[in-house]
């Protein structure tokens, strides 16, 4: 044990959640520490990899390791922020209810090539399908375009053993679900977290800040490997907002046409020359699609799209 003032050796760390000026660090051994930060290290987010040195009461994180992707938000002064570090995957998850609309599975789709995260697309409430044949016609023909798109569509359901595919997608990976109100976000992860450490979690943030619900996100080690990032905020990424000349990027298979264009400011939307268009009436880009990028760049004008 260590006296007071003293720290152990360097080690290697994940920050597991942040408080302000203080983060919790989770060792190799799943055991988590509350930690100071040595200056400069204030930009730190739930998920960076850290150098640590443990101490009594509190022990404190001496490096920052590189990251391998970033969320970030605009602050309201329109200042990106970031929000979460080395997530691996985004979990987009739909349902037959709330009804989807393509552009908004598009959008998330977007966002998350425009951070260069692999997206994969989760069809939640299954079991609902499974009962309804029309509703599972209406779902295939809108889910039916992103296999041929190279987008992995897993469908999951928490009810009784509809767990299985996504668990061996999570295993092994750093996640974060996303998604529209009511698809069943809140259900998976309480399905795939060991209970204790649920309450933990909820329990060091609450002698923390008193009853004040949590808003800043935290990383959970899941039950079949793998961990998981969540927050409130970080669900609703995908709405957050995006600059426009990132938008067609995000669209995967605009990418090798961009550039192709008759105008190097193409906007793709009724200019002569435009190989996006011309790969739609071809066949080749799917008019829906185009729809969708078009719905997105539109919403961009509008003040309160960029949440
Ligand atoms: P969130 O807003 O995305 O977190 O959604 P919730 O987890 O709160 O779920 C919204 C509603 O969908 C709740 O009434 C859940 O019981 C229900 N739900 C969640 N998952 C499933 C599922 O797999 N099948 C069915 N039939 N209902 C589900
Ligand atoms: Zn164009």
């Amino acid at each position: 044990a260590l006296g007071a003032g003293e720290l152990g050796p360097e080690q290697e760390g994940l920050v597991v959640a942040h408080y302000g000026t203080q983060v919790e660090v989770g060792d190799a051994d799943g055991l988590v520490r509350r930690c100071h930060l040595r200056a400069n290290l204030e930009g730190l987010v739930t998920g960076d990899r850290v150098v640590w040195r443990d101490g009594d009461p509190t022990g404190v994180v001496v490096a920052q390791l590189a990251r391998n992707s970033v969320l970030s938000r605009p602050d309201p002064q329109g200042r990106l922020r970031a929000v979460a570090a080395n997530i691996d995957q985004i979990l987009v998850v739909i349902a037959p209810y709330p009804e989807p609309h393509a552009n908004l599975v598009d959008r998330y789709l977007v966002a998350a090539e425009v951070v260069d995260i692999e997206p994969v697309l989760v069809v939640n409430k299954a079991d609902l399908l499974e009962q309804d044949p029309a509703l599972a016609a209406q779902m295939a023909e809108l889910i039916g375009i992103y296999p041929s798109l190279g987008y992995r569509v897993l469908p999951t359901s928490t009810r009784a053993g509809g767990l299985q595919a996504l668990e061996e997608q999570l295993r092994g990976r750093t996640s974060v679900f996303v998604g529209q109100s009511g698809v069943g976000k809140s259900s998976l992860v309480n399905a795939l977290l060991p209970q204790a450490d649920l309450r933990v979690g909820e329990l060091s943030e609450l002698t923390q800040k008193g009853t004040h619900t949590t808003t800043t996100a935290r990383l959970f080690p899941l039950q079949c490997g793998g961990q998981l990032i969540d927050s409130p905020g970080i669900r609703e990424f995908g709405l957050w907002h995006m600059a426009r000349e990132e938008v067609a990027g995000g669209f995967r298979e605009f990418q090798p046409l961009l550039g192709h264009c008759r105008f190097r400011d193409c906007r793709h939307e009724a200019e002569p020359g435009c190989a996006i268009l011309e790969a739609v009436e071809q066949g080749k880009i799917s008019q829906r699609r185009l729809d969708s990028y078009r719905h997105i760049i539109a919403s961009l004008d509008q003040p309160q799209a960029g949440r």
